[in-house]
This record gives C-alpha cells, sequence and structure tokens, in this order.
C-alpha cells in the first residue's frame, strides 16, 4: 500500500469536502463499513507537519496520537497569554516574545513582564547613553540632561564678555582674544580699566602717557614724547618744522624732475617717422600773424633705436621766402645720446608730407616735399649742446590759400609727416 499525504483535519472536525461536491460531509456516515474503516485507518501517512520537517509516518491510526507529541503541532502558549505556539517554539516564546513571560531590565535589573517592559525600553533611566554633542561622555539616562546642562565639555556657553555663544572647551582660548576682556593700560595712565579691542585707539588718541613721535617725523623731527608734551613741541617748533618740509619739497622736486626726464625718454619715438598733429590751426595762424617769429615745435624723434634725434618745426604765418603767405616746415638736429657713435654729416633723405584726410582715402591727394641733406651745410654737422640754428627745410611748403583747399585742414587740424630714409644710419 502507498502512503498517502493527508493534510485534512478529519479528527478535529469530522467533516471533509468530497472531491465532487463542496457540501461538507461527515466522514463516519460515509465509512459506516467497519471493514472499510479498517482499511482506511491502516493507510500509512505522513504526519500533517511533514512540510514543517516532521518526520513521522505510521497508519493513520495513530496519528491522533502523535500530534499529542508532535513538536510541530501548536498548543495555547503556557503562560495563557492566548497565542498558539508550536512545542518546538514554546520555550523561545516564553522567554523572548511572550507578554506573559517574566523578564527583567538589563539596566536597571528590575522585574517586568514581556508587555510592560516594552514601555520601559527607551526610557529606563539607567541605560547609559553617548551624549548627543559628541563630547564622548558615556551616561546613566537619568543623568543626561544635567549634564548636557551644566557639564558637558561642548555645551553653548556665552562668553561673559562679550555675549557670544562658544563651546564650552573653546571658551578659554577665546578669552585670550575676546575684544571685549578687560584690560589695564600697560602705560598706567588715568583710565582704570578698558576693553581689550579698544587699546590700540586708546593709546594712539587718548592716553595721556603713551609716546608718539613728532608729526613732522617723516620730513626728519626725531622729537617723542606723551600727548602733553607734543602739544608743547608742535607750538616751540614751527620754524624747525617748515625748515624740514622746505628740504622735502626740494628733495621731491628734484624726484619728480627726473621722473619726468625718465618718463619722456620712455615715450620717445624711435620709428624714424613722425607724424605731427597740429590743431586748433587756424588760431596758430592768426597768432602767427601778430607775433613775429611765431614757431610751433615738435616732439624730438629718433631715426631708430640708436640713431639720430631730431625735431621738426612749422611757422604758421611762414619764414623767410613763404613769410605771411605760407606754412614754413624744417627739420633739425638736436644732440643726441647716440651722436657718438654715428656717421656725420647726416646724410639721410628727409620728406614732409601735409595730409589730405579726405574721407575718401582714393581722393586723398597728399603735398609731399623731401630732400636729400647738403654735406658741406652746417646744420647736418654733429650739432654741439645749444644748437640754435634753424634746421633746413621749405619756407614756402604749402601756402594759406592751398591749406584752405581740399581737406588739408579738417576739424581746424592738420597732419605733418617727417619721415626720415632709414638706411645706413649707425655708422659703426
Ligand atoms: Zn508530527
Ligand atoms: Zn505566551
Ligand atoms: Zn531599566
Ligand atoms: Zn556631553
Ligand atoms: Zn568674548
Ligand atoms: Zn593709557
Ligand atoms: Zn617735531
Amino acid at each position: 500500500m502507498s502512503k498517502v499525504p493527508l493534510y485534512f483535519d478529519v479528527f478535529s472536525e469530522g467533516l471533509f469536502t468530497g472531491p465532487e461536491s463542496s457540501v461538507p460531509i461527515d466522514y463516519a456516515k460515509i465509512y459506516s463499513d467497519p471493514e472499510s474503516e479498517k482499511a482506511i485507518m491502516s493507510s500509512v501517512v505522513y504526519c500533517i507537519h511533514h512540510k514543517e520537517g516532521c518526520k513521522w509516518s505510521d497508519e493513520l491510526r495513530k496519528l491522533k496520537g502523535h500530534l499529542n507529541t508532535c513538536k510541530h503541532d501548536a498548543i495555547p502558549c503556557t503562560s495563557k497569554c492566548g497565542a498558539q505556539i508550536p512545542r518546538v517554539l514554546m520555550e523561545d516564546h516564553l522567554k523572548y516574545t511572550c507578554p506573559q513571560r517574566r523578564t527583567r531590565c538589563e539596566f536597571c535589573n528590575k522585574e517586568f513582564t514581556g508587555h510592560t517592559l516594552e514601555n520601559h525600553v527607551g526610557n529606563c533611566g539607567y541605560e547609559p547613553l553617548y551624549c548627543e554633542n559628541k563630547c564622548g561622555v558615556k551616561i546613566h539616562r537619568r543623568h543626561l540632561s544635567q549634564h548636557k546642562a551644566s557639564d558637558c565639555s561642548k555645551r553653548l556657553l556665552p562668553c561673559r564678555y562679550c555675549t557670544k555663544e562658544f563651546v564650552a572647551d573653546t571658551l578659554t582660548a577665546h578669552h585670550l582674544k575676546c575684544g571685549r576682556v578687560p584690560i589695564q593700560c600697560p602705560n598706567r595712565c588715568d583710565v582704570n580699566v578698558l576693553a581689550r579691542e579698544e587699546l590700540e585707539s586708546h593709546l594712539k588718541e587718548e592716553c595721556t602717557i603713551s609716546v608718539h613721535s613728532c608729526s613732522f617725523k617723516e620730513a626728519g623731527c626725531r622729537f617723542k614724547g606723551p600727548r602733553f608734551a607734543m602739544e608743547k613741541h608742535l607750538e616751540e617748533n614751527c620754524q624747525q618744522h617748515l625748515q624740514l618740509m622746505c628740504s622735502v619739497v626740494s628733495k621731491q622736486q628734484h624726484q619728480i624732475t627726473s621722473l619726468k626726464s625718465a618718463l619722456s625718454r620712455l615715450s620717445l619715438n624711435y620709428s624714424g617717422t613722425l607724424i605731427w598733429k597740429i590743431s586748433e590751426f587756424s588760431n596758430k595762424v592768426a597768432e602767427a600773424k601778430t607775433k613775429e617769429g611765431m614757431e610751433l615745435v615738435s616732439p624730438p624723434f629718433y631715426t631708430s633705436q640708436y640713431g639720430y634725434k631730431l625735431q621738426a618745426s612749422l611757422f604758421p604765418n611762414g619764414n623767410g621766402a613763404g613769410e605771411d603767405s605760407h606754412i614754413s616746415v624744417y627739420i633739425k638736429i638736436l644732440p643726441g645720446e647716440y651722436d657718438g657713435l654715428l656717421r656725420w654729416p647726416f646724410a639721410h633723405s628727409v620728406s614732409f608730407t601735409l595730409f589730405d584726410q579726405s574721407t575718401c582715402p582714393e581722393k586723398a591727394c597728399n603735398i609731399v616735399e623731401s630732400f636729400i641733406p647738403d654735406p658741406t651745410w652746417k646744420n647736418f654737422q654733429r650739432p654741439s649742446k645749444e644748437p640754435d640754428s634753424l634746421g633746413f627745410g621749405f619756407p614756402k611748403f604749402v601756402s594759406h590759400e592751398m591749406l584752405k583747399k581740399r581737406h588739408f585742414m579738417k576739424d581746424d587740424t592738420v597732419f605733418i609727416r617727417v619721415k626720415i630714409d632709414p638706411s645706413k644710419i649707425v655708422a659703426v
């Protein structure tokens, strides 16, 4: 006979559901035949807790007896909490989960039922806890709030001088630099106590005893003294202070002059081409008509970095043959830094260009005059330290009539280019 697993609970209910009808049937009424019943009851079955792990297997008639001891069969909790617990789990249940169990709090050692312990856990005054401020202290719950209020090294405390809040264990360090900590004036003047942050201004402005340098120290006065003596010193030394200041001013004047000349050296033009912009030109022509020999001079420029130093000049009302009718232009050689290295006489061609400032560059018609220096002319010899010569150029460069034409003059401004042929300038 094969083993048939029987999983329906025939013994507790006496009823089961037949294969062809869902109406529960009393099995005793079906099997009234003692022979058949005997055969059924002799069939070998597994325990109904086979799936939970019970290995029992025997005749069906012995199942009920087995279930009385089967460790997987559930029985009411022996502490009467009302739960149905498999025998095998009863010990754990009684010990750990039964609400009726007797147990002790591991911290205060008081006795509780499982049920009341749940409320106690998390509230026990004897449970050791780390302080939430992370000060590292572990302390019983009942002492924690006292600790945080008055002992914890990480609690916030106000500085008693400046009232700002600090973590308790940094307060001492703060006191060493707190600006509001009261201190005494190191000069022991009549001000008794002042806040540390006020000391500097006290010493500078109020302290009657602190020593100050005379305010003319930078000018050279060496006097030092307390506030009251200073007033007297200033009163009595007006003359001396004034002299000191005068020498400072003249020293500075000297520096300014040398700075100016350094600056003008830096801004010098070394390109060999001068573009000379002359604005308010008609004013200058009018002025020149009343001032005989009025001459405009250009900024000095060099023919190259180590070349000749030149300067252009212009007579708005003409000079010599051009007087009263033309503008005259000249170039003169100034004493330069590199004259000792240069070939003399100066022999490079020079051109003067008056620009036509027409808005349309293709239609512009510039006026150009140029010359090659005559080596016999004294103007082209190496210049002396004090040149006074006129230079060389064109007395009748452009007539006043011509100047009014085209766009030579625009916005009352003229542009004159002076260009030096750059070849063979340096002799060495
Ligand atoms: Zn069993
Ligand atoms: Zn229980
Ligand atoms: Zn406790
Ligand atoms: Zn703490
Ligand atoms: Zn403070
Ligand atoms: Zn003082
Ligand atoms: Zn002084």
